[in-house]
């Protein structure tokens, strides 16, 4: 049926991208557009819920002038969104940032990486006094045994991820989406197939929603719900916090992120509960499992929430932190978790309908760099849906299974680790995990 402002539109989740696209549609005037997610925002196996993310910085697309296009394209209606939305503007911090590294490989790629340059703006970081100084006395007390980097001190920094998820659900919902969730109600267990068409999704409740339009952005789940044909490789990465205390808060306000690109990251700590939230780098998670449904069809990357972090990657943190900040390196973690998101193999977004089902949707792909386009991605699901994207942006975010045949499912994808984590792990691999919370009475 045509689209207008009266057809129906399905949500299928409401993590960063749903709740992007339902705020869209919901400006465009759309009259009908129901979400729906097991859980309320912000769910908690959304990749969103979080305390921060960094704002990208630079391309991923190498040296191919469309892919720099799509970049920066999608880079300035993200940046613009967070300056000038009410609805997210509160939520940025244009901290800076500084990009580092340590081995030879991991410099020459970021120094490759359509990067960062003194003709750029960027300042060079040689010694571990330079990078000292980026802060105030007192926070990064460590040797940066061989980093080397660059500080960016303007037009980058970092957004609060789960308030900028809430306000824009909370918007949505002011201009009259309907937002259906609960672990029975609103989780999807299957999308309505008929025989040219998708026509909605079934939830575990056993209801029909059916939809002129069904918009897929379920995240790390989508390839449970739909045959991606191997575009989408479900991968986790993993966070942590430590505590700290009123003062040390606030000698870590508006710090620049700091990001070696084969370490880790932190931001400073938020402002509600001075929880300094890191990452240890890697390549990532997989967790390796045989699909029930389909037990011929080899393995699949399946997802699972869990509020602990493997050993392995506890150690990496508080390595980190030996390396930068070691008067911290050996507090207690206050919270842990494992993060889904799903890479491409270009880790280029797939933002497209589907060639044979013409009524469906995907908003999918984030690959490890789609929180922070949280303002703009949802107008660029629903250009997808109303025929207008640009013709790069359409070419870039295409349905490419081509590029998917006989993947490379142990990929780097253009990231790094530590020594020992540089490489795809399998967390059917992992033994011990942290006891966060559990005996610590
Ligand atoms: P999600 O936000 O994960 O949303 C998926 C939604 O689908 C969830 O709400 C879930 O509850 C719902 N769902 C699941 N199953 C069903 C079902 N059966 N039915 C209905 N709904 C369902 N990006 C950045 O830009 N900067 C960063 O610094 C950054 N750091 C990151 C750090 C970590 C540790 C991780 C894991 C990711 C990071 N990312 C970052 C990537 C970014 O978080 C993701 O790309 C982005 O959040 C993906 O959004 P999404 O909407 O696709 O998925």
């Amino acid at each position: 049926s045509p689209l207008t402002t009266d057809s129906k539109i399905l949500i299928v989740g409401a993590g960063t991208w749903g709740c992007s696209t339902a705020l869209h549609l919901g400006r465009r005037g759309y009259k009908h557009v129901t979400v729906l997610d097991p859980y309320p925002v912000p769910s908690p196996i959304s990749a969103g819920t979080d305390l921060n993310k960094i704002l990208e910085l630079g391309s991923f697309a190498g040296d191919d002038a469309d892919e720099r296009y799509v970049s920066n394209k999608l880079l300035e209606a993200a940046t613009e969104g967070w300056r000038n939305d009410p609805v997210f503007k509160p939520h940025f911090h244009e901290t800076g940032c500084i990009l580092a590294a340590t081995s030879n490989e991991a410099r020459r790629h970021m120094n490759t990486r359509d990067g960062p340059s003194e003709a750029g703006g960027w300042i060079p970081l040689r010694t571990k006094e330079d990078f000292q100084a980026t802060m105030p006395k007192g926070v990064l007390t460590g040797e940066f045994p061989g980093w080397e980097g660059w500080w960016m001190q303007k037009g980058a920094g970092w957004v609060h991820a789960r308030k900028s998820m809430e306000s824009a659900a909370r918007e949505a919902a002011r201009l009259g989406v309907k937002f259906i969730t609960g672990d029975q109600i609103g989780r999807v267990s299957s999308l309505i197939y008929d025989s040219t068409d998708i026509r909605g999704a079934i939830t575990a409740d056993g209801t029909y929603h059916y939809a002129d339009r069904t918009i897929l952005s379920a995240g790390a789940s989508a390839a449970a719900l739909f045959d991606m044909k191997d575009q989408l490789r479900p991968t986790a990465w993993t966070l942590a916090h430590i505590k700290m205390t009123p003062e040390e808060a606030k000698l870590y306000k508006n710090l620049p992120v700091l990001f070696n690109i084969e370490r880790g990251f932190f931001m400073e700590p938020d402002e509600d509960n001075h929880e300094l939230k890191m990452c240890d780098e890697h390549p990532g998670y997989c967790n390796w499992i045989s699909d029930a449904a389909a037990p011929d069809a080899g393995q699949i990357s399946s997802p699972f929430a869990k509020h602990q972090i493997p050993i392995e990657s506890e150690a990496r943190c508080r390595e980190f932190l030996r390396e930068t900040m070691p008067h911290l390196a050996d507090r207690p973690f206050s919270f842990a978790r494992i993060c889904w998101c799903a890479d491409t193999p270009n880790r280029a977004f797939l933002i497209s309908k589907h060639p044979d089902y013409a009524s469906l949707v995907l908003g999918v792909g984030g690959s490890g760099h789609g929180f922070c386009h949280i303002p703009a991605i949802g107008g660029f699901i629903v250009d997808a849906m109303e025929d207008k994207l640009d013709e790069k942006l359409k070419q870039s975010f295409r349905w490419r299974p081509e590029t998917a045949r006989g993947r490379d499912w142990k990929d780097l994808q253009g990231r790094f680790g530590p020594q020992g984590a540089n490489r795809v792990m399998d967390f059917q691999d992992i033994k011990q995990w942290t006891n966060i919370g559990e005996d610590q009475e």
